[in-house]
């Protein structure tokens, strides 16, 4: 397995001569698919990300892999036939992380039936040979059967269709890994700070700081790519002060419940919410996720909150849907995330108006921006992006490959019964950290099935370096129960303070940050017993 030693991986960055072919500023799921068609195809790979891997929008997802219906209905066709191929790639590369999930929409019109089984056919047909499975009408009974507390009053029936869906952080370790793998140096608390101009005010480099330690780096490349989400203005800011914002902040809120709200393995779509927009209540790992909103924001944050209007909306419209009414007490976890649309030319205001296509931009400078598009489409962004870099930094043409490559941990038919099946192939290997010291079977929580050894395997071999990494992105429990994630955080820490050698007020001072953080997730404070 490849080393992720931070002081291994800090070692070639500090030679002052390297030249990088491509050094690339964010590591969500933008910037890992950059890095990792970059590291693939051969290329001189740097990865600089200022937080933790997917800290952004990249873990705060809807868990969709998907080709997104509702783009169908704004008859963007091109975006919708991209997006199913790559759902079909992405599937056969990270098949641990994937699924193949059944959605279905209820009708209360005596005419939806027959609307979205011929649009939903139409959507299945433009994913061609990666179809997931046709789309059908079914009948009243068997929308009971599949949703058994779906509000049956004025129910004619449903349309069940199926889409993709994910771990969105899981993948984006697992992408890192596998960058690590093809060549790439990939470093995360790793900030940009400005970037470097040669005599001819092109880009040469950036100057990034171990946000660890406080040391500066002088870091030299040939391309530079801007992969930095709803942050992208402030690097196009230190390129050129005074740019106009090329990216409007549009925040989406999930709400985490039970599973005893929805039973069964379907999902459920609501195609047109009071605002029109479309919401989803999905299972995921055990629980019930739904959202989303989309409410324009002026500024950005890497903890954005979810607005009161917002919680409110979501928990309305559940109830119109659900016979199991939820209400503020009964949610595990609140996360927002803010989509990095790119601003549209003529100024429109409606934020579900601006096109979730990508933009791949290059300045004056020769800055390489790629903002926009979605988690789904990442490798294919990741792709046009690196041809874009060969053509800029006259790199030696070389061809993606990234199409047919497996992703870190990949494992065809896990059992999704066990927690552990997200870490794929891995699983042995960790399940193996118990024959080094038995406690490390113990289980985090009660209430949550996470055990001390992926503590353990999360420093050792995923690059966590605190307590949040471990909490909210290689398991996932602050986002499914934040108030359990609380009570974890000691034994959390003292598992990392042993590993990475700190100290009691580390420890201490870690519990301490991630309360404040997961207070952020709850509707009302926890208080420790
Ligand atoms: C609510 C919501 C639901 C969504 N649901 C889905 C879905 O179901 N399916 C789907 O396909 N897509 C979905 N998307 C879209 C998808 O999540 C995003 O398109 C994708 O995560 C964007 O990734 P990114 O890498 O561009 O941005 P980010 O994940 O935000 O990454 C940018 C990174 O850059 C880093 N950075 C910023 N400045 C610096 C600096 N100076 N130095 C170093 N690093 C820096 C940040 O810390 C951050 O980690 C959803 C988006 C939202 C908001």
């Amino acid at each position: 397995m490849i080393g992720t030693n931070r002081n291994d991986i800090i070692k070639p960055i500090s030679d002052p001569e390297k030249i990088w072919d491509v050094i690339i500023v964010g590591g969500g799921a933008t910037g890992l698919g950059a890095a990792l068609d970059a590291a693939s195809r051969g290329y001189r790979t740097l990865l600089l990300e200022q937080a933790d891997f997917a800290k952004g929008t990249s873990s705060r997802s809807t868990k969709l892999v998907h080709g997104g219906v509702r783009y169908l209905a704004q008859g963007d066709i091109g975006l919708v036939r991209e997006a199913l191929h790559e759902r079909g790639l992405l599937l056969k590369n990270a098949p641990h992380l994937v699924k193949n999930e059944s959605f279905i929409i209820p009708n209360y019109e005596w005419w939806g039936g027959a609307f979205y089984t011929i649009g939903l056919t139409l959507y299945d047909l433009l994913a061609g040979k990666l179809g997931f499975g046709r789309a059908k009408h079914i009948s009243k009974k068997e929308v009971i059967n599949k949703l058994p507390t779906i509000n049956q009053k004025g129910l004619y029936g449903g349309v069940v269709y199926h889409d993709g869906q994910f771990d969105d952080s899981r993948l984006a370790i697992n992408l890192a890994q596998t960058s690590l793998e093809q060549g790439a140096t990939i470093l995360n608390y790793f900030r940009v700070v400005s970037l470097i101009k040669n005599d001819q005010q092109k880009i040469a480099g950036v100057i990034a700081t171990d946000v660890e330690t406080g040391q500066t780096y002088k870091l030299k490349g040939k391309t530079v790519i801007n992969a930095t989400g709803v942050f992208v203005d402030d690097l196009l800011q230190m390129d050129k002060p005074g740019k106009k914002p090329l990216v409007r902040p549009s925040q989406g809120v999930h709400l985490v419940l039970d599973r005893s709200f929805m039973p069964g393995e379907d999902a459920l779509m609501i195609p047109k919410t009071e605002d029109g927009r479309v919401l989803f209540a999905v299972p995921w790992h055990d629980k019930l996720v739904v959202g989303t909103t989309d409410t324009p924001l002026d500024g950005h944050s890497l903890e954005p909150r979810a607005l009161e209007e917002e919680i409110d909306f979501i928990i309305r419209t559940t109830e119109k849907y659900l016979t199991k009414a939820p209400t503020r007490k009964d949610v595990l976890s609140v996360f927002a995330g803010l989509r990095p649309l790119a601003a549209p030319e003529s100024g429109s205001s409606k934020t579900k108006e601006i096109s979730r296509s990508h933009k791949l931009l290059v300045s004056e400078s020769g800055l390489i921006t790629i903002t926009g598009g979605k988690w789904t489409t990442y490798r294919r962004m990741g792709e046009d992006t690196i041809d874009k870099a060969i053509e800029i930094g006259n790199l030696t043409a070389k061809p993606s490959t990234t199409r047919n490559l497996p992703i870190h941990g990949s494992k065809l038919n896990v059992n999704r019964n066990d927690h552990l099946y997200v870490y794929g192939s891995d699983e042995y290997a960790l399940l193996a950290l118990i024959n080094e010291n038995a406690e490390w079977g113990k289980k985090l929580h009660p209430d949550m099935p996470y055990i001390q050894a992926e503590v353990i395997w999360g420093v050792r071999h995923e690059m966590a370096r605190n307590v949040e990494d471990i909490l909210a992105r290689r398991v996932r429990a602050l986002f499914l129960n934040a108030r359990a994630a609380i009570a974890m955080a000691p034994i959390v820490a003292g598992l990392i303070a042993k590993e990475l050698n700190k100290d009691a007020a580390w420890e201490k001072e870690q519990v301490e940050v991630f309360t404040r953080l997961a207070n952020g997730y709850l509707l009302e404070p926890y208080q420790a017993k």
